[in-house]
């Protein structure tokens, strides 16, 4: 079987020929037909610190495909599965092989009228837009309400654009790409914003009240801007650090206008969320629409792309093909 294979860390990786034999410990053997390239994933391909926690590590946060061999009573071979996060491409072997062997409770039923394909051009990136919907949601943000996306172009950025426009909400997508405002407005994007001014709303440690909710996968200075400008009982979804880690700001937005930060976290979802978010995912996201924001690349391209998403080039979502 064809792995890319991380020997250590800060060399690029290599594809290898493993034998199922020298797979990782698990319930279930899975055939991936599909895996998908994440910020995460540019991260641990380039050597960035922090994501791969042992070596030799196959990375690839996410797969899609057959269950080969199961020891579970959940899953028997030939059933269509996928998965995303549990530490999959950073302590546990992950999605750029053509067999995986992970933990039945792991996996995800693919949900009906999804394709293998399809569901790895949505993978940890769509799954994050879909739990950043649903806090908006579960905090009160309604439909037809302004909301705005950050890193729109990008992969959970795009994601969310299409959901948010679908369920109803006036979206405004902020970019860094303004060359891309064609591609966020057949997404549904009713509005295209700087990303310059989303992180600098005016002075002061409150802005205008623009957005009813936010989808930040940028963090620093965005994350702080979208704070100042939301509107009162708003709710920022913080689910990403394409911008920077840190966040400066003040507590005026919280207990003058009763704003709410909910963070997102999609590697150790509870099994319940994520099979709520996979099912809505599969009824709520346009096939069509899916079709024109991704494109789809062989193993040996990965590595190289790795610094073109690290670097924001990367447009939409990128399908893996074993
Ligand atoms: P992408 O690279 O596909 O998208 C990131 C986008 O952010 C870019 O396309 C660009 O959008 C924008 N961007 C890039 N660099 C900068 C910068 N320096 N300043 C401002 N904006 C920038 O990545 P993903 O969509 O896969 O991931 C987005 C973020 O979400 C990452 O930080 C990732 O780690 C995080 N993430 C978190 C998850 C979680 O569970 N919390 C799960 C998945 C992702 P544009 O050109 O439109 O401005």
């Amino acid at each position: 079987m064809k792995a890319l294979v991380l020997e250590q860390e800060g060399v690029p990786g290599q594809i290898r020929d493993l034998a199922p034999g020298d797979l990782p410990e698990g319930d279930v053997l899975v055939k991936v037909s599909h895996s998908s390239l994440n910020y995460k994933d540019g991260m641990a391909l380039a050597g960035r610190r922090g994501i791969v926690r042992s070596y030799p590590m196959v990375p690839g946060i996410d797969l899609a495909g057959t269950v080969a061999e199961s020891a579970s009573p959940e899953f028997k071979p030939g059933d269509a599965v996928l998965a995303t996060g549990w530490g999959l491409g950073e302590e546990h072997w992950g999605g750029y092989a053509e067999m995986a062997r992970l933990r039945a409770e792991w996996l995800v039923p693919l949900p009906a009228g999804l394709s293998a394909q399809r569901a790895m051009a949505l993978g940890t990136a769509g799954f994050t837009a879909m739990l950043s919907v649903m806090a908006l949601q579960a905090h009160g943000v309604a439909p037809g309400g302004r909301v705005i996306v950050t890193g729109a172009a990008g992969g959970v950025g795009s994601v969310a654009v299409v959901l948010l426009a679908r369920a109803g909400y006036q979206v405004a997508a902020s970019t860094g790409r303004p060359e891309l405002a064609d591609y966020l407005k057949g997404l549904g994007a009713a509005e295209i914003v700087d990303r310059a001014a989303t992180a600098a709303p005016g002075r002061g440690p409150l802005a205008r009240e623009t957005w009813a909710g936010a989808v930040d996968t940028v963090g620093g200075d965005t994350l702080a801007g979208l704070l100042r400008a939301a509107a009162r009982d708003g709710c920022v979804a913080a689910c990403g650090l394409a911008g920077g880690s840190a966040l400066a700001t003040t507590v005026y937005p919280f207990i003058l206008r009763g704003v709410t930060l909910a963070g997102i976290d999609s590697n150790y979802c509870p099994q319940a969320r994520r099979l709520e978010a996979w099912g809505r995912l599969a009824r709520e996201m346009p096939a069509d629409v899916l079709d024109g924001l991704f494109r789809v690349v062989p193993l040996e391209q990965a590595q190289g792309l790795s610094e073109e998403i690290l670097a924001g080039r990367v447009r939409g979502r990128v399908v893996v093909a074993l």
